[in-house]
């Protein structure tokens, strides 16, 4: 590293460690969509999922580009996009990386990094310790629903759904049976939109020019973020391309 080292984050040196996954040009200019969004809390789990993603990528390290990182009603959310060289083997690395972090965020405080736990102030959700908390700790109704990891995967008209439970001083996940959650009548009314918004994107897409691509994978958080819950959806196409324009995204 070199250079003025005084304006440096913790996150501009991640970015300049993985180039080859931030950097997007743009008009000829180098654009960090991806430059991660989040409390200094949340710091080590976001390196820590952007080493697992470049070690999924190693094959083909220029395939993958994060298009951005940011908190989302509590959780972080880690979106990117994958193009030529990527395979079903890389995507599921890199998901696995996602949903460990997302899991590890929803029970990490933003800002000093120890255990926490979801808070609501005012019309605003935080995760948070009990020094940094705000407003009021949200309870769960349902323990067993704590820190479940919840995934949709939606792939055409079949949809399967796998729970896990995030265990944070290992940092893994282990299988929980779905049945026993009572997911099913509680998102159905959520599936419904997702599948909405999937159609939607392969109508734009259509629309684009570029049918027979939908947008990477998307992930989207519970409806309701009292349970600490999180859901990811998957949409998964035969082929993975870079879009033909630059994704929506705020930071461009
Ligand atoms: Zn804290």
């Amino acid at each position: 590293m070199s250079g003025n080292q005084t304006n440096r984050t913790w996150q501009a040196d991640l970015v300049a460690r993985f180039p080859h996954l931030f950097d997007t040009e743009i008009h000829g200019q180098i654009r960090r969509p991806g430059f991660p969004e989040v409390g200094d809390g949340w710091k080590d789990l976001v390196q820590l999922a952007i080493e697992r993603i470049a070690v999924a990528v190693s094959a083909a390290p220029d395939s993958l580009r994060i298009t951005q990182i940011k908190s989302k009603f509590a959780t972080i959310r880690i979106y990117w996009w994958a193009g030529p060289g990527f395979t079903d083997a890389m995507g599921d690395a890199v998901d696995e990386a996602v949903e460990l972090a997302e899991a590890r965020s929803a029970c990490t405080c933003e800002t000093c990094g120890e255990p926490g736990r979801l808070f609501k102030h005012g019309g605003w959700f935080l995760t948070a310790c009990e020094t940094y908390g705000k407003g009021k700790p949200v309870t769960n109704h349902r323990p067993e629903h704590e820190n479940v990891h919840v995934t949709w995967r939606v792939i055409g008209a079949t949809r399967t759904v796998r729970a896990r439970h995030y265990i944070r001083g290992t940092d893994s996940f282990v299988d929980v049976d779905p049945s026993s959650l009572d997911l099913e009548r509680k998102t159905s009314s959520w599936l419904a939109s997702a599948a909405a918004l999937a159609v939607m994107k392969g109508l734009l897409n259509t629309m684009a020019g570029t049918p027979a691509r939908i947008a990477g994978r998307t992930t989207s958080s519970w409806p309701s973020p009292l349970m600490n819950w999180l859901t990811t959806t998957r949409s998964s196409s035969p082929s993975r391309k870079w879009p033909t324009t630059a994704p929506t995204n705020p930071n461009f």
